[in-house]
């Protein structure tokens, strides 16, 4: 049997990690500052949650999920995270801890989609989510916060774009617009249009079909589409969002097709993509979705949050290169050999070792290989006089040095060997 990864998913392969690990921990310490909290929350959750917290006219949770049944139970592999998080927020009742709470995330998400360039069944996203604060002032610090992450990560060819949807009160009047100005042409969209058309008129503006693309583009309906419908509380919100996207010196541009693939969120939207990537161009994707912590049980609690998918972000960004291994010891003793990895890992040195104690070219080839900065030798001689050789393996010089002094050699570490 040839096992491979099965389809739609990647291995993150060793001499990827690195990679990986400095977009988190970049990450993590901007999120940090602005005092975010990681939270890590189960893969799996009861479908339930997904088919309320995500919403059952939204692709992920119609066409997208991996369901399966356990003792009677049905769990899905989480799509995203917002419903898990906020799940949790309620399970722990942290709408009694300080307001805004302000939590962070990264994990896998698994989606049945098709898998092509950008867009894989298990993917990866790292997002937050601020609850308590239904000002605006909270969606401007949470697409400050992308902005200055992807900008960080030397990201270039960048665009935010931003909408209000309205609330659940004058979003009423839009859906009804929008299904008065496409009902005429209803049979030239696609067989999922008919379901939205019913379901979540809305969703029709977020199709992926490049026909129903163009259709939302005749004058008669992107007309109705580009017209505001949302009431004054949604029009003030939205003034307010850009008044503080322009004081933070943060370029957007307001675009009325913007709805997003999650049926729970309402007023600001957003979309952060990239002209560097091909036809799945977003990055991030967020919004505000008030109704969503009662909507799953708990108290009435304002929130907004995004996600960014790591894949893609990935496929954007230039990270420095791995940190090369400080030393490998090539010795044709093990014992001796392994105790001093032990002692110089404890001083904080990166250390590798020949665990068969061949011949010491042999050794030494492999210590080019790892990359190492240094080769030391310790032989038999070495032992004797207690010295070894430290070679560095990019200018080829070499000297010999008491084990005392090698942290100082490699790192001026204070000695305490
Ligand atoms: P898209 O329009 O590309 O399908 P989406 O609206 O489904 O995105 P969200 O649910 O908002 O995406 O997820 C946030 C981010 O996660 C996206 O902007 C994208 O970068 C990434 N993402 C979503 N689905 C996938 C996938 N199947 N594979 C890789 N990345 C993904
Ligand atoms: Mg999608």
């Amino acid at each position: 049997m040839n096992y491979k990864a099965p389809k739609g998913t990647k291995d993150i392969l060793p001499y990827e990690a690195h990679i990986w690990k400095y977009i988190e921990d970049k990450a993590q310490n901007i999120l940090e500052k602005a005092n975010y909290k990681e939270i890590r929350t189960p893969v799996f959750e009861s479908t339930e949650l997904f088919t309320r917290g995500v919403g059952d006219s939204t692709d992920i949770v119609n066409k997208e999920m991996y369901t399966f049944l356990q003792k009677g139970r049905s769990l899905t592999l989480r799509p995203e995270n917002t419903a898990g998080v906020v799940r949790s927020f309620i399970e722990h009742g942290m709408h009694r801890l300080p307001s805004p709470l302000k939590l962070w995330y990264k994990g896998a998400m698994f989606r049945y989609e098709r898998p092509q360039a950008g867009r894989q069944r298990q993917f990866h996203q790292l997002g937050l989510e601020l609850f308590g604060i239904e000002n605006p002032c909270a969606d401007a610090e949470v697409i400050q916060i992308a902005m200055n992450f992807l900008d960080e990560l030397g990201l270039s060819g960048l665009s935010l774009e931003i909408n209000n949807i309205g609330c659940p009160e004058c979003r009423n009047e839009y859906k009804k617009q929008i299904k008065s100005v496409i009902k005429p042409k209803l049979e030239d969209f696609c067989p999922d249009c008919l379901v939205r058309f019913e379901k979540n008129p809305l969703r029709i503006l977020d199709c992926k079909n490049e026909k129903c693309r163009q259709l939302l583009c005749l004058p008669e309906i992107d007309s109705v589409i580009s017209r505001d419908f949302i009431c004054e509380s949604c029009v003030a919100h939205f003034e307010e969002l850009k008044e503080y996207l322009k004081t933070l010196n943060i370029k957007y541009t307001v675009n009325k097709k913007l709805v997003r693939g999650l049926d729970y969120y309402n007023k600001t939207v957003f979309e952060i993509t990239s002209t560097n990537l091909g036809s799945q161009n977003a990055v991030c994707g967020g919004g505000r979705y008030d109704p969503l912590v009662s909507t799953l049980g708990g108290p009435q609690t304002p929130a907004v949050g995004w996600a960014i998918g790591m894949e893609r972000l990935i496929s954007l960004c230039k990270v420095p290169e791995e940190k090369p291994l400080d030393v490998f010891i090539v010795s044709d003793n093990k014992k001796q050999a392994l105790k001093l990895a032990s002692e110089l890992r404890g001083l904080g040195i990166s250390v590798d070792l020949d665990f068969l104690a061949r011949k010491f070219a042999k050794q030494m080839e492999k210590a080019s290989k790892t990359g190492a900065k240094f080769a030391l030798i310790l032989g038999e001689e070495e032992l004797k006089t207690g010295t070894l050789t430290l070679k560095n393996l990019s200018t080829g010089k070499q000297e010999s040095i008491s084990i005392k002094e090698i942290p100082q050699r490699i790192f001026s570490l204070p000695l305490n060997f």
